[in-house]
């Protein structure tokens, strides 16, 4: 490439990736006065699962942004979860978990297909003021050791783009963030394969509803205009077709003759399931958000709400630094970086806990998974409180921290079970385990206070 023939452009922010972490962030940056471009390929070649349902806290940082409106719904309600415990006996009751059950709160979330989600929050945030997008582009080389200069390419050539912000929205296998120089840990967890079925065929309509079992965890939930979403979990290594046959034999009869006929004449969507974790979320002129920035096991659903998390925070840490109409965009990327820190390791802890105790291996994860039901049938307040980290709704390493001794107590309610089935030491093992664990939550809330 001939550097001289390119042409050169400058805006404040410039943004690679029009997905929701891009499109909030653009939202959220707008709010400032700031002029924003947008640098999003479009859509991509084959679709791909991706995140649908959101958290009441993820819609209300949307319409805080001016991207949704309460009074226009789109997709389908979202009252809580609706968890069937599979792994604890065929007789186990399902489980109902409302957002709502605190005192006076009615919050709902929603569910809206990925790809009409992303369609919509692009189309509506290119009316709002100082923000406009490229499509069709994509950012291809980040020049310069900070600040950054962004290299666009499209059909029509390559430009090169200075502006003051530059952040990486483009998803969790982010280029950008390799481009920046940001290394990161990677885990694969397992892949997802997804259906459509009528969404009449659910077992707890306006709930996610989700079938826990020994190959993974399965989601049944509507997306609006009748239909629902049905994920299967694929653990590595599993073969596909015999995982499928293993969470359908967990489904109600109804919802599994659904998705088998389906399945019969239709291709499963796919897609991969990771944990990211980067070195850094900012760098010079640069940051990254959304699953850019750190993504995990989409069991808590909270990906699309944490993007959204991620755009407000930008736009306070930015706001605060304002000093005589200019920003101080380094302290503001460093505050922002702090906070999103602490907010993603409590995401990434939850979701990790509750997939080893929801998948049950070992007789600790089996444990803590009987413990977890049993602070949730016993406990309204153990409800209210899981309900509010796992939507986000309360982030904090502390809560968690306490929220899981209080769920480890419950050991000593299991114990006759245990006793009467024979397996006291085992029992015993996995209460050393889980209080060990405990401590270690104990010692890392410590430490995120410390650093504070
Ligand atoms: C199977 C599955 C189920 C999930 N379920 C949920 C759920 O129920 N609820 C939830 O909240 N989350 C869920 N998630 C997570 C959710 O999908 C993500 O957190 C969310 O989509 C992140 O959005 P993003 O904008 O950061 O990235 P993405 O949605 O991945 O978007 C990245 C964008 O960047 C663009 N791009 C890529 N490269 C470049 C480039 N070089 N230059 C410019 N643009 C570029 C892409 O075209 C794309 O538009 C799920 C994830 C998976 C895999």
């Amino acid at each position: 490439m001939n550097s001289e023939t390119i042409d050169r452009e400058v805006v404040d922010v410039l943004i690679a990736g029009g997905s929701v972490a891009g499109v909030a962030a653009a939202a959220a940056l707008s709010q400032l006065g700031l002029n924003v471009l947008i640098i999003e390929p479009g859509p991509a070649h084959g679709r791909r699962l991706a995140g649908e349902l959101i958290h009441p806290p993820g819609i209300d940082g949307l319409c805080e942004l001016g991207l949704l409106d309460r009074d226009l719904p789109l997709g389908s309600e979202v009252k809580g979860f609706a968890i069937f415990p599979s792994n604890l006996g065929a007789d186990a009751e399902c489980m109902i978990l409302p957002y709502g059950e605190a005192e006076g709160k009615q919050p709902s979330g929603l569910a809206i297909e990925h790809t009409l989600l992303k369609e919509r929050l692009l189309e509506r945030v290119q009316q709002f003021p100082g923000v406009s997008a490229k499509i069709g582009a994509r950012v291809t080389a980040l020049e310069g050791d900070g600040p950054f200069t962004a290299v666009v390419s499209s059909a029509e050539g390559d430009e090169r783009i200075e502006a003051r912000l530059i952040l990486g929205a483009d998803g969790p296998m982010s280029q950008m963030r390799k481009m920046a120089g940001i290394s990161h840990e990677t885990q694969r967890y397992s892949g997802m394969m997804g259906v459509e079925v009528d969404d009449s065929y659910l077992p707890h309509h306006g709930y996610g509803n989700i079938f826990l079992n020994p190959v993974g965890v399965a989601y049944a939930y509507a997306i609006g205009d009748g239909r629902a979403r049905i994920m299967f979990e694929v653990l590595r290594d599993a073969d596909p077709k015999e995982s499928i046959k293993t969470h359908l034999s967990f489904f109600p009869e109804v919802l599994r003759n659904a998705v088998e006929q389906n399945l019969t004449e239709n291709k499963p969507l796919a897609a991969a399931n990771y944990c990211i974790i980067p070195e850094t979320s900012i760098k010079s002129n640069f940051a990254l958000v959304g699953d850019a920035r750190g993504c995990c096991h989409p069991l808590t659903a909270s990906g699309i709400t944490a993007a959204v998390k991620d755009a407000l925070i930008l736009r306070d840490s930015l706001r605060e630094t304002k000093r005589d109409g200019q920003f101080d965009f380094t302290a503001g990327l460093r505050r922002f970086s702090r906070i999103c820190g602490r907010l993603q390791l409590t995401r990434r802890t939850l979701a990790e806990e509750l997939r080893e105790a929801f998948l049950a291996q070992t007789p600790a994860d089996l444990l803590l998974n009987q413990c977890i039901f049993s602070y949730w049938r016993n406990s309204k307040s153990g409800r209210v409180h899981s309900m509010a980290l796992l939507s986000m709704l309360d982030s904090s390493i502390f809560s968690l921290a306490a929220q899981y001794l209080l769920v480890v107590l419950h050991v000593f309610r299991l114990l006759p079970h245990w006793v009467k089935e024979k397996k006291l030491s085992s029992w015993l093992n996995g209460v050393f385990k889980l209080f060990i664990k405990s401590l270690e939550f104990q010692q890392t809330a410590i430490t995120q206070w410390l650093k504070a």
